[in-house]
């Protein structure tokens, strides 16, 4: 049996090694319009630990009772679920140097085996005069006293975020992060928070910081880069090459503005250059769940993908040109970097041949066959024209032009009262949105809404997406303007109808916030 791996906070055996810190639930949430509710934030530590993130930090817990409830749960579950390899991950809730904020996110964090505080305060001039308005000596003595407070409610592993450390001045750093570090921080975070380094700029100041700070070979250095010039991963890269052994990242990138660095592309640059150009670097992250997790995060967040994303995007490993398909046909290594199946991607052709609307039969028998079918031709017969019938249905759905309709619909809320309600509208699915907003009575904006269609395998489901608002906020079409809070919903169900309806009332139930929550009732009825 393999020895079982011991966590010590401040140190790594392995000089190689890298942490790898998510904070798609704490950052990332951050996101304009990714709110997610307690439930979904569960779902997803539950996954980010099957992806095998050394430290989740799941949440803000003073930010709202909803985050410490979530957090908590979090702690609670994740915190002590021992994996296959004996790992547990470090559940870190953020605070900041503030002792109220200390003290409940410790409450929220102290059940997990390994609980973790990170506390943080900006440490750059602009932010000390204008944000903070304390002087140096000030926020020296606030980060030293916060440091010691956290120690001093039996926390072990505490980490002190420099917020705004790239635009802060270098001799000012060295000290502080002294000083905290004899305080007992075990971890220092290195925070590009607006995003304004050059890669070569990220690693020297984490070069300079390791350096010329008293005690740092006895912490954990980390980064935590923002994308604001798209340099987030590499900036993230650079840092590790320089010596930090923690990397803060959130799946796909989401967060504050123009994002995190992305978990993805950070482990799978490690994964496929580490032993090449970067002196062994290395995660322990298991790849072939970051699909799922990115796809959790997608849906959970409302926050979509674009086609070309990295890795993740629905074109990562789709050949389009003929010179390309062809070279794929004869060696995958001719187009791809990485393998689809290392990130979890099963392709529904061998070299990622798009299966849709124009697909021919040999393209259906194949994914059929991969699928565990060997059908007989006549059967493929039968089973392709209900293919090609669906997607074009599908489509004439998503068109929306299915003319006057009306709907029924019946909703139980949770105290088990009923509520009934008909609307006339120029699709189904509009009808039905009409219905429930005569049931639930508040002023709702539809702000997005879309359906997946049948471009991929034969799936017969159909996922919606909707992020609605309150009507009487104020909106605008330039993103720059939003000041309301936005919420996102996602229904799956082999009816479109159903799956917009249950879409809908996610998003819903998410404004409605603490009052009482909808949910569908069986009976939806459409006449055209
Ligand atoms: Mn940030």
């Amino acid at each position: 049996m393999a020895p079982k791996p011991h966590y010590t906070p401040n140190h790594i055996p392995d000089p190689s090694y890298i942490r790898i810190l998510d904070t798609t639930l704490r950052d990332g949430e951050q996101s304009p319009g990714a709110p997610m509710p307690a439930a979904e934030k569960l779902a997803i530590a539950r996954q980010l630990a099957a992806l095998g993130v050394d430290v989740i930090q799941p949440g803000f817990p003073s930010a709202s009772s909803d985050d410490f409830n979530a957090v908590k749960a979090i702690a609670q579950e994740v915190g002590n679920a021992v994996d296959g390899d004996g790992h547990v991950p470090v559940i870190a809730g953020f605070c900041r140097c503030v002792e109220k904020d200390i003290a409940v996110a410790w409450d929220a964090v102290k059940y997990a085996k390994w609980p973790r505080l990170c506390t943080s305060i900006a440490t750059s001039p602009i932010h000390m005069e204008h944000k903070l308005r304390k002087s140096k000596e000030q926020v020296i003595k606030i980060a030293r006293d916060m440091v010691t407070f956290a120690r001093s409610l039996g926390c072990v592993d505490v980490q002190f975020g420099a917020e705004d450390a790239a635009r802060s001045d270098r001799e000012f750093l060295y000290e502080i992060l002294g000083v905290v570090i004899e305080a007992g921080a075990t971890t220092v975070n290195i925070a590009d928070t607006v995003g304004i380094l050059m890669p070569f700029e990220m690693g020297k100041l984490i070069a300079d910081i390791k350096a010329n700070t008293p005690g740092i070979q006895n912490v954990i250095i980390s980064t935590h880069c923002h994308n604001d010039l798209g340099l987030a991963t590499a900036n993230t890269i650079e840092g590790a090459r320089a010596g930090a052994r923690q990397l803060e990242v959130t799946m796909n990138g989401i967060g504050e503005r123009a994002g995190n660095a992305c978990l993805e592309e950070v482990v799978m640059a490690l994964a496929c250059k580490g032993y090449h150009v970067l002196g062994g670097l290395h995660t322990r992250i298991n790849t072939t769940h970051i699909l799922k997790t990115s796809k959790m995060v997608e849906e959970c967040s409302g926050m979509h993908l674009q086609p070309h994303k990295a890795l993740v995007g629905a074109n990562a490993f789709v050949h389009a040109s003929g010179i390309h398909q062809d070279g794929m046909l004869k060696h995958k290594s001719t187009y791809e970097i990485i393998s689809p199946a290392d990130i979890g991607l099963k392709r529904s052709t061998e070299v990622g041949i798009v299966l849709g609307r124009l697909s021919g039969r040999q393209a259906l028998r194949k994914r059929l066959e991969e699928l565990g079918y060997v059908l007989k031709e006549d059967q493929v017969d039968s089973v392709f024209s209900h293919f090609k019938s669906m997607a074009e249905k599908k489509k004439v759905m998503t068109c929306g032009t299915m003319g006057l309709s009306t709907t029924t619909i019946k909703l139980v809320t949770t105290n088990n009262s009923t509520h009934v309600a008909c609307s006339i509208g120029t699709g189904a699915v509009d009808s039905a949105y009409k219905a429930i907003n005569l049931i639930v009575k508040e002023p709702i904006k539809l702000l997005e809404y879309s359906l997946n269609s049948v471009t991929e395998g034969i799936s017969v489901t159909s996922t919606a997406r909707v992020v609605i608002c309150r009507e009487n906020y104020h909106t605008s079409t330039y993103a720059f303007n939003i000041t309301y809070p936005t919420y996102s919903g996602i229904g799956t169900g082999m009816d479109v109808v159903v799956s917009s309806v249950e879409a809908y009332l996610v998003a819903l139930n998410k404004l409605l916030g603490c009052k009482e929550s909808f949910i569908c009732a069986e009976k939806i009825q459409i006449s055209e």
